[in-house]
């Protein structure tokens, strides 16, 4: 291949509903609408990359403004004129000038693999070392902390479109939480996986007491139950419980993953390349959690579909990111009302799939994206 210059980013925000049986309630509060800042890397060579930054205030601490000023003023300077093919050279300058801001990076990371796939013809799996897994992907549904009637109602909607585990938020009030989980193991039967994610809201004790009151619940995997940090207060919750733990909204990058490793916090960890500042970057935390014997899967912020696509990629060719035991979450798209991509990637139920169409594999309607930002 000749060598490719980034020659300019172009941002562009977009705001996009949730369909209102799709709406997200965490202990962070309610999630109705989702802020995207998708990216348009352009190439000496006419080539265009495609990233999304899928930001979140609540969560990740980055917003929209933020993304656009940051890789506007800080990131695209680095960046511009680097050959997008060198992923580790467009890190390492990304890197150097900025910490954190996971998101914003992995938005111009993966429109530099989505500009390599496509000026060599191949899929992004193919260049991450080839697909070790089916490109069509079974997942769990992530349901929001729902009043108890609604979350029953709900799971027996998700029963009838054939989901296998379902994921219940909870980190709420502690009594409610219970009886949602109860409302929706309920409705769901014994034989479904059930699975509960506090996103860091309870503390140790109440994590410890919710989750041994919840024994007749057969609890599948209890996700991120304690806060940010504490990685002591994780693995108390692990030695006191009987259900595997995951950690998520604890573990950004490799100092993180580390941790967790050291305090034996934690059964399994969610990975994904928005959270960890690419693909590149999550790929290299699952295999070093493999070789540390912790299996990994996939968790979301509601990715629009050029992040989807990443997420997809990256599991396919990973093979320590465990979904045939442990399903995650790649549904975003599935979510919201309305798409900025001509060729959608195919959701139907609980199954993701991709193709092997070169880069990412998502062509952006770029008048539409102009017309909502
Ligand atoms: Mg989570």
């Amino acid at each position: 291949m000749a060598d490719m210059k980034i020659t300019a980013i172009e941002t562009y925000p977009v705001r996009i509903a949730l369909k209102p049986d799709y709406q997200m309630i965490t202990s962070l509060g309610v999630h109705d609408v989702s802020n995207y800042l998708l990216v348009r890397v352009l190439t000496d060579n006419g080539f265009e990359g495609v990233g999304e930054a899928t930001v979140s205030e609540k969560w990740s601490g980055e917003t929209v403004v933020g993304a656009k000023w940051l890789i506007e003023n800080v990131l695209a300077p680095q960046v511009v004129g680097c050959d997008p093919s060198d992923i580790e050279e467009v890190d390492r300058r990304m890197d150097a000038v900025c910490r954190h801001n996971w998101f914003a990076k992995s938005s111009i990371e993966m429109a530099c693999w989505d500009l390599q796939g496509k000026s060599v013809g191949k899929p992004v799996y193919e260049l991450l070392g080839g697909a070790c897994r089916s490109l069509s992907i079974r997942c769990r549904y992530s349901m929001g902390a729902y009043t108890p009637e609604r979350a029953r109602e709900r799971a027996v909607q998700l029963v009838e479109q054939g989901f296998e585990t379902i994921k219940v938020k909870v980190g709420t009030q502690p009594e409610i939480d219970l009886r949602r989980v109860r409302a929706v193991r309920e409705a769901i039967g014994r034989d479904r996986h059930l699975m509960i994610d506090a996103n860091c809201g309870w503390d140790v004790e109440t994590a410890i007491r919710c989750i041994n009151d919840l024994e007749d619940c057969n609890l599948w995997l209890v996700e991120q139950p304690t806060p940010d940090g504490d990685y002591e207060g994780l693995a108390r919750v692990r030695r006191e419980t009987r259900p595997p733990v995951m950690a998520d909204d604890i573990c950004f990058d490799m100092a993180h993953l580390v941790n967790l490793i050291r305090h034996e916090s934690c059964d399994l960890i969610s990975l994904y390349p928005g959270k960890n500042g690419g693909i590149r970057k999550a790929k290299a935390m699952a295999e070093f959690a493999a070789r540390h014997g912790v299996a990994c899967s996939i968790g979301s912020n509601l990715e629009y579909d050029i992040a989807t696509a990443a997420m997809c990629h990256m599991v396919v060719a990973t093979s320590n990111m465990k979904i045939e035991e442990y399903p995650g979450d790649i549904l975003g798209p599935s979510y919201h009302v309305s798409s900025v991509v001509t060729n959608p990637i195919a959701i139907e139920g609980p199954v993701t799939t991709i193709t092997n169409a070169p880069g990412l594999g998502v062509e952006v309607d770029w008048d539409r994206v102009a017309r909502l930002a």
